[in-house]
This record gives structure tokens, sequence and C-alpha cells, in this order.
């Protein structure tokens, strides 16, 4: 007989077909009414909630639902709305809630702007940033929360409600007028107190509380704030306080977070530094430990034995009715089910968890721990003993040269500088040579011909000579408007991710692998199972095609091996490092067969090696000596004469702006646009030696920039960065916008080069 319970700590929103991404923007679209909103997410709750009291789930989560996001959500509850939204008082409607996310799209002549998104932890979502002043406020505005708690029960769950703990909040959040968003923590603890009072009132039993800060590096002040909170928290009620920590392990911050007056503390034990023995070590005996066991941040089958073995590990320091077997995290991060997914390679599937899965695994965990002899046990072993051998994954060629890799592999010949004269000889640019980052526009034309291709609406040899129309008109665009650096466009690609992940071997795809970026936006990452090699060239044709049509250089456009990465479901049977590895090799193949085919200017995007940063400092050095090695790997094999571009946008640099160095790509181009070339300060005050392409044009917004506009950036510029070395591009690629935009925009980017060129009148040969 067992007493072990199990928890989950947040479930998937979207709905198994995203109906909630179809409600939302028809919502926006006026083309349906708040209550049939709600009525679409009355039903996803009812789902969930249903789907997890049937498995037998211990702790089943409220409010873990919302509209747009969690931390939104909080900020509305508790009235902390940013003072341009003009609130006072009362209930936050949807109208104002989808303004501070959305930006005022009602009236854009007042300056509601949307609240900044920014990527939660080191995940794929994107929470609203709260903003704190020196006169903000906390009290309840609405009573969501309570709501959903009361819903379910209705429906007969007894659930857990979530609600983000105070330091994370305040952690997490910007003040926006240079005041010490700390001084709030008494005013915000106050308000947690009367939170805690009124679910005790409508019955509530048990809360969970998270506090996913506690797995970074904390500095004094929040380490005195979590004692601080958390014993006015505690006292304020007697709901039983569930700390949820996830993302990492404690760290320096076990003995204080095990020290906190809290009912019980869950630990993501999937992603430990040290040994599981260090998280047992002085676990109070007199708290609940819930053990994250199953993985919320990948869709790999659960290692029943390991995990049993853990639990019973700790069973030697707590007994089994205070050990509670959860997720890691919440399921938000994974896709709802595998029920519908028919196409994906049977011994592929076997190997993959969904959200609705995990379920069943935390379930059959309990169930084994109780029984060895259970069946489940027995046919989770025959998966993972299936998949440690499966020809599917392994490759030996791949595994042979993955370990043959040697140190010069990684160095191109010659430095920048003298790399720097041989292209300058070869291409004859002038100075502030003016390209784009890839991609031009996505027309409903173009999306439409990749759909009727891949419904077998539209031959290979047709969808072929769309394609190659497409780059033929955007050759010519390029050339009349006069740019220096032309690029094909990028109209064969869906996404940058994507298009090369099915082209390598070792890659997996769904068809409703849905998982939430950030709002209605959804993604669907590729799933890298196995060793990743390269049948054939990716890209070659198009570049060689693009090139045969002008005799100014044509940029080879690859998207790096970290990114990749980043934006899929990696494969855990192996350091993530030698999976970027592998990726590198195949990418390096396609940089060498593309400068084989003479294509002299290759660029790499790496737009995510900023978000890759592990969660915990410590931990970057190690991260970021990889993460430039795979670019370096790519990259090391050509000619000094090749000039190696890469791309990064929504980057902050000042952190990182060392390993971009060591990066030693011929020319970066970056987001500058909006923060008014403030980003360039790490490129400046670290003597950045190659050449650097700040974006002028921001392409978020359908606004076309004056030439004026672009000027003033590039004098900026100038006044930072040594003249020679500054290219003139936009911020990103353009395939959101509309030619028109395009034209004008790129128009006026041109004429501001030619301007500065005159005023500056430089020559294009570096001393
Ligand atoms: N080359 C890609 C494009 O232009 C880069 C996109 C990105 O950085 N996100 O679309
Ligand atoms: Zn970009």
């Amino acid at each position: 007989m067992t007493t072990l319970s199990t928890a989950i700590l947040g479930y998937p929103r979207m709905g198994a077909n995203r109906e909630l991404k179809r409600a939302l923007e028809s919502y926006w679209r006026g083309d349906i009414s708040a209550d049939d909103l709600h009525q679409v997410g009355a039903t996803i709750r009812k789902r969930n909630w249903d789907y997890q009291k049937k498995a037998g789930i211990r702790y089943i989560p409220s409010n873990d639902f919302s509209y747009y996001d969690q931390i939104l959500d909080f900020s509305c509850f508790i009235g902390n709305i940013p003072p341009r939204f003009g609130y006072v008082s009362g209930p936050v409607d949807l109208d104002l809630y989808f303004s501070i996310a959305r930006g005022n799209t009602k009236d854009s002549s007042n300056n509601q702007y949307a609240a900044e998104m920014t990527k939660w932890f080191d995940t794929n979502y994107h929470y609203i940033v709260p903003e704190f002043d020196e006169a903000t406020e906390f009290s309840l505005t609405t009573t969501t929360p309570f709501d959903a708690y009361k819903e379910a029960k209705k429906w007969g769950v007894d659930t857990r409600p979530v609600i983000v703990g105070p330091l994370t909040y305040l952690s997490i959040g910007k003040s926006t007028d240079g005041s010490n968003k700390w001084a709030l923590l008494d005013k915000l603890i106050a308000v947690y107190g009367d939170i805690l009072k009124q679910f005790e009132a409508i019955g509530v039993t048990d809360i969970q509380i998270d506090e996913p800060i506690a797995v970074t590096k904390l500095n004094n002040t929040q380490k005195e704030g979590f004692k601080r909170a958390y014993d006015a928290i505690a006292a304020a009620s007697s709901v039983r306080l569930h700390l949820t920590t996830y993302f990492g392990d404690l760290r320096d911050n076990q003995s204080l977070v095990y020290s906190l007056p809290v009912y019980s503390i869950h630990v993501d034990v999937t992603r430990l530094s040290t040994s599981f023995e260090t998280v047992l070590a002085g676990f109070p005996a007199d708290k609940q430990l819930s053990l994250g066991v199953v993985n919320g941040r990948n869709i790999w089958v659960n290692a029943y034995d390991d995990t049993i073995q853990k639990i019973q590990r700790a069973q030697a320091v707590i007994s089994p009715d205070r050990i509670v077997v959860a997720t890691s995290c919440s399921l938000l991060h994974v896709p709802v089910t595998l029920a519908n997914e028919t196409d994906i390679d049977e011994s592929i599937k076997q190997w993959l968890v969904f959200a609705d899965e995990k379920v069943h695994e935390l379930v059959d965990i309990v169930t084994g721990f109780a029984d060895p002899s259970a069946d489940a046990l027995g046919a989770n072993r025959a998966v993972q003993n299936g998949r440690k051998t499966s020809a599917l994954i392994h490759n030996n060629a791949v595994k042979t040269r993955l370990s043959q890799i040697k140190p010069l592999d990684y160095v191109r010949s010659s430095g920048f500088s003298d790399r720097s004269i041989k292209q300058k000889q070869l291409f004859n640019l002038p100075v502030f040579p003016t390209t784009t980052i890839g991609s031009f526009p996505q027309t409903d034309a173009v999306r439409k011909a990749r759909r009727d291709f891949k419904n077998g609406g539209l031959s290979a040899n047709e969808y072929e000579s769309f394609l190659k129309d497409q780059i033929r008109d955007a050759v010519a665009f390029q050339e009349d408007i006069g740019l220096d650096v032309l690029v094909h466009g990028e109209f064969e690609r869906n996404d940058m991710v994507e298009y090369f992940g099915e082209q390598l071997n070792g890659f997996a795809f769904t068809s409703y692998g849905w998982v939430q970026s950030y709002g209605s936006r959804c993604v669907k990452p590729p799933i890298i199972f196995g060793d990743v090699s390269r049948p054939k060239p990716m890209t070659v044709d198009w570049s060689v095609f693009a090139q045969s049509l002008t005799v100014k250089p044509m940029k080879g456009m690859l998207t790096g091996p970290v990114t990749i990465l980043q934006w899929s479901f990696v494969r855990d049977d192996q350091p993530r490092k030698d999976t970027a590895m592998q990726i590198a090799l195949a990418i390096r193949d396609e940089v060498c067969d593309l400068e084989k085919a003479g294509i002299g200017m290759i660029q790499i995007d790496e737009a995510a090696l900023r978000e890759g940063l592990p969660v915990h400092v410590s931990d970057w050095d190690a991260y970021l000596r990889w993460a430039v090695d795979t670019f370096r790997l790519v990259t090391g094999g050509v000619m000094d004469s090749t000039q190696i571009h890469t791309h990064m946008c929504y980057s902050e640099f000042n952190d990182i702006i060392e390993a971009i160095a060591r990066m030693d790509a011929d020319v970066i181009s970056i987001e500058t646009s909006r923060s008014h070339m403030a980003l360039l300060d790490a490129f400046v005050k670290f003597n950045y030696p190659n050449d650097v392409g700040p974006g002028v044009y921001d392409i978020h917004s359908p606004r076309v920039p004056t030439v004026e506009s672009m000027s003033d950036l590039l004098k900026k510029a100038t006044k930072l960065l040594p003249v020679e070395h500054i290219w003139v591009n936009p911020d990103c690629g353009l395939k959101t916008r509309g030619w028109p935009e395009v034209k004008d925009a790129l128009t006026h980017m041109i004429t501001s080069a030619k301007q500065l060129r005159e005023s500056h009148n430089v020559v294009s040969v570096r001393p």
C-alpha cells in the first residue's frame, strides 16, 4: 500500500486544437463576444480538470488558465495596472486586460502602448513584465482566481489554486521611474495576506505559490525578502502553502528555502546541478517534499526505474506520506496530447509523452513504487531499452566524426584584420554597405503556394518555378533600389528552424504539437530525437540560383546550431552540447558547400544565443563556451575571403559581448533601432573589433522610418564605432512586413547611407 501523492503544477491552456487561439483572435477581430470567449475558456478548463481528476491526481491546479498570460493576470488581480491606462478602481475588464498586453489597438492616438514582454526564465514562453513605480499600490480588483476555484468545485474537482509568489513577481518586474521596486515588498506582502484569507473563506485548503526565482542567484535583498514575506504570509491564514520552485535546483538558496514556514516545498529534480542526495540533505522532516520528477519541459518518456529509485532514496529522510510525485514545472511548456498524432513514426511516438500522457506517468510511478511487478514498469523498461539501442537514433558515423573534431576545426586561417583586407579586395563595397537580414515579405501568395505544394495542389516543379519567380523579383527589386549585398528572400522557408530540421536526419515533426509562446501565438517545436546529419545540401541551389541573377554579392542564409537547438525539443539521452555540436557539423558542411558553389558571403543566424543562457549565472560560462564553439565549428572551414555574417535580434549584449567577440564573425547585425543605438554600448565599451550592422529600421512596426530618423541613428553609430566597421541594415528579417512599406523603408535606408557616405567622404580601404 502506498501513501505517495501526485501533483501537477499547471496545464496547457490553448486546447488540443488551439481552440483558445482561435477564440482570442476572433474576439480581437470583433467576431465573437466576451461571453463566447469565456465559454471557450470554460470548456478547456473543465476538460483539463476532468482529465486530471479521472486519472486520480491528488493536487490539481486551478488559476493556471489564462486568456493571455498568468503574470499579467496577477498584475490585474492585485490592481497593478501601468498608470498610462488610466485605471482607477473596480474590476479589470477584458478590454483593459488585452490593452495592457497588446497596446490599445482601438485608439492609437493615446500613449497606451503595450507592456513589455519577455522570456519566462529559460523557456520560450513570454510573460508581460510587471511595471512598478514609487506610487504603485496593490489592492484586489478581480475575483478570477477565486472564481476559478469555485468553478472547478462546481464540477466536483477540489483544486489547489496557483499564484505567482511575491519574490518572483517583484524580481521579474521593472521599475519605470528608477525607484527601488523592493520598497514595495511590504505592500505586496499585505496583499498576499488578503488573497490567502479570501481563499480560505471560500474553502481552499492548499495553495501553490510559484517561486522559480529561488533557483537563480539571489542577492541579499531577495534572500531577506523571502524570509520576511513567508513569515508574514504563513501567519495570515491557515491555508497550507505549497512553495514551488523549478527550472533548476536550489543550490546556495537551499537552506533558506527549507527554513521557510511553508507546508510543502517543491524541487525540480530533472535539472540538478548536484546529486539527488544534496536535495535531501537537511530537508525538514515536518514538511512535505514535492519531487518534480516528470519533466514539464520536454516530451520524453520518463525512466520509471530511475524515478522510483529516487523516491526510495527520499524515503530514507522522509516518510512516504509526505512525498509528492509531481511534474517538474507547469505543463504549459509541452503540447496537450499525443492522441491526434497519426503521422509521426510509431517507433518514435512510443518515446514521447505530452501533457495528458504525463498525467498517467505520475500515476504509473506511484503504482510502480507500491508494486514492483506492475505492468507499467515492464512496459516502460521495454521502451527505454528500445530507445537506447534504436538504429533510428544512433548513427555511428556522426558519433565518430564528433569524436574526431580537432582544435583547428574551430579556427579560421587568419585573424579578422587579415581576412578583412582580402574581403575588401574581393567585394569592393562602399563604406556603410547596405544589406538586409534575409527574409522578404511572406505574402499571402507565398504562403498559399507552400500550402498548395504540401497538399499536393502544386507539383514540385510548379512550386519551384513559383519560388524562382519570387527570387527573381526580389533580386531585381534589391538591384533597383541599390542595395550593396543582396539576399534571396527566404521564400522557401516557413520557419527558420523547421526549414532546416525538415532536411536533417534526427528530427521529427508533430502535427499538433503546439506550445504557447505568448498570447495567442503558439509554436510547434521540432523534436530532435537522434544523431543529426545532413543527407544533402539544403540551401545551395536557392543561393546559387539567386547569385546567378546578379553580379552583386548574394549572402547565403543559414540558421545556427544554438538557435536550432533552443527552438526544438532536444533529446535527453546526451548533453545538449553534443547535440549542438552535431548540428554544427551539419551546418558547417552547408557553409563549405555554399562556398564551393561560389557564395562568398554567408550569414548564420543565432537569434536565440542569448536566450539559451542558463537560469543560474554560475552556468553561463560553460554554456557560452560551447555555444560559441558551435559557431566557430560552423565557420572554421572557410577561406579568409569568405565573409561570415551573423545576426542576433532582441539581444542585450552587455553580459555576453566577450562571447560574441569570440564568435569572430566578420559582420554581426543586431537590433538597435528601438533602443536608439543604446545596445551598441556593449560593443563600444568592449572595443569590439569586427564589423557591426546596427539595425536602423524597426521591423516590428508598420511605420516607415524617414531618411532623417535613420540618418540620426547612423550618425549616432558613427560617433560610437569606427566608420569603416559600420554596416547599414534593418533590425531583423522583413517576412512579417508588406512590400510597399519595405520598399519605402529600404529606399530611405539607402538614401540615408548614401548621404552619410558623402558627408564622411571616406574611401573604402582599411588602414
Ligand atoms: N534570416 C532570418 C530572417 O530574415 C532571421 C530571422 C531572425 O533573426 N529571427 O527572417
Ligand atoms: Zn532577427
